[in-house]
């Protein structure tokens, strides 16, 4: 109550901002997750690794905008590529010179993806591969696991609730590759799709075991149902995702996040005999229409993005700072004997609130809610900004003496409040 009562004091723009919105948004929210209570923080501004709040104070950016903000903010080479497309003229309202080469470079990265599509978001490259899915097999399931999330009509985080969306979802707990397998055996006849993030991103930062991931590769391959690989969150992990790491061949693969540059973005692609079905050329295809599918700055400021900043060499040395961070972070909480973690893989981690082992989404849901929402508000005050569910999403313009602080301020939060853990 302290914490909180000193997070109010602190912010009285931020509280005065959601109180006029309120009149003009349900809640004063126009993105559910980033609400908390009191209220949450509004921010003015950013530049490289850090952010400003309507009330002034500054903050180092651990949260990089749930990983779309790889780049940092006013990164200048995508600065620059989205100023030079800009005066080229938005909405061209056809083909454009930029489309083709963001989708070379996708292709060229992913070996899985022979051919790609572009969406505006993770939940409609979600929503397409389904579709796609379901067309392709002439077959209406879908297997999706607990703990989720595809998109905001696709979250299976506390449970199945997407009443409004036309699918039939099967759902099974994640890293059990004992009742997974015994579903798709099950349901052999009538299964499209399994839909798998290889990491869970939003349910806390749990990596996939590569014995379930590889079990669900070989199950549905001897089903004829298509593997999707929800790589939205886990794409920057390597040059090629986590499908690289592993080994891991998906027929189709969904992507979101940074790389479109930081601009609102989503693709999906894979196979080219299932993507084929959305060619216009051939009758009877699926349509995507979607009129910022390609809009320029999107596809200039990937295209900078994956050709002049994030090289796949860049991409393994920022795994190797995650690793290197959350290992840190791990001996501090081991060395209080504190009932706190941090889970994820390389520039990914979310912090936890058990000491107990984590591998599925029940394991997390044990922690210590009130302790999550304390670390929030103590990382606050010292200046770092995270996601209040605990997630930590590196970016580039990082540097060691951030990387430092927050390790010394999570230090100072297991001393504080030694008595609670
Ligand atoms: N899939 C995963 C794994 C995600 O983490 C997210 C977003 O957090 C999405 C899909 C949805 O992407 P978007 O928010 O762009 O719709």
């Amino acid at each position: 109550d302290e914490a909180r009562a000193g997070y109010a004091a602190r912010n009285p723009q931020s509280a005065a901002m959601l109180r006029r919105n309120q009149a003009f948004m349900p809640g004063g929210n126009t993105r559910s997750v980033l609400f908390y209570e009191p209220f949450p923080l509004v921010m003015a501004r950013g530049e490289g690794c850090h952010l400003w709040d309507a009330d002034g104070h500054r903050y180092v950016d651990l949260l990089g905008e749930f990983t779309a903000g790889l780049y940092g903010h006013s990164n200048p080479v995508i600065r620059a590529a989205i100023l030079e497309a800009l005066e080229g003229g938005l909405n061209l309202g056809a083909h454009n010179m930029l489309e083709g080469r963001l989708a070379e470079l996708v292709c060229g990265r992913f070996p899985s993806i022979e051919r790609v599509r572009f969406t505006n978001s993770g939940t409609e490259a979600n929503l397409m591969a389904l579709a796609a899915a379901k067309a392709f097999t002439g077959r209406p399931r879908i297997l999706v696991f607990t703990g989720a999330y595809h998109g905001g009509v696709l979250t299976f985080v506390s449970g199945p609730s997407t009443a409004s969306v036309p699918h039939d979802f099967l759902l099974a707990p994640y890293n059990d590759e004992e009742t997974a397998t015994r579903l798709i055996r099950e349901n052999a006849d009538s299964l499209a799709a399994v839909l798998v993030e290889p990491m869970l991103g939003s349910g806390g930062c749990i990596p996939g075991d590569p014995a379930f991931l590889s079990a669900l590769r070989a199950e549905t391959e001897a089903v004829g149902a298509l593997l999707v690989l929800d790589e939205v969150m886990t794409s920057r992990m390597s040059g090629a995702g986590r499908q690289a790491m592993l080994g891991l061949r998906p027929d189709l693969t969904t992507l979101g996040k940074y790389i479109g540059g930081g601009m609102s973005f989503g693709a999906f692609g894979g196979r080219a005999d299932v993507m084929a079905l959305f060619d216009p050329t051939r009758p009877g295809g699926l349509p995507h229409a979607g009129t910022f599918n390609n809009n320029v700055l999107t596809m200039a400021a990937g295209a900078a993005g994956l050709t002049q900043v994030f090289a796949p060499e860049t991409a393994d040395a920022l795994f190797a700072r995650g690793e290197a961070l959350r290992d840190r972070l791990n001996a501090l909480c081991r060395a209080r004997a504190a009932a706190m973690q941090f889970t994820g893989l390389g520039s990914l981690m979310n912090a936890h609130f058990t000491a107990a082992p984590i591998r599925r989404p029940a394991d997390a849901a044990s922690g210590d809610a009130r302790l999550r929402d304390l670390f929030f508000f103590d990382m606050a005050e010292a200046g770092f900004y995270l996601a209040r569910r605990g997630l930590v999403a590196l970016m580039l313009p990082l540097g060691q003496p951030e990387l430092d602080g927050f390790a010394g301020a999570v230090g100072q939060f297991l001393e504080r409040r030694a008595a609670l853990i």
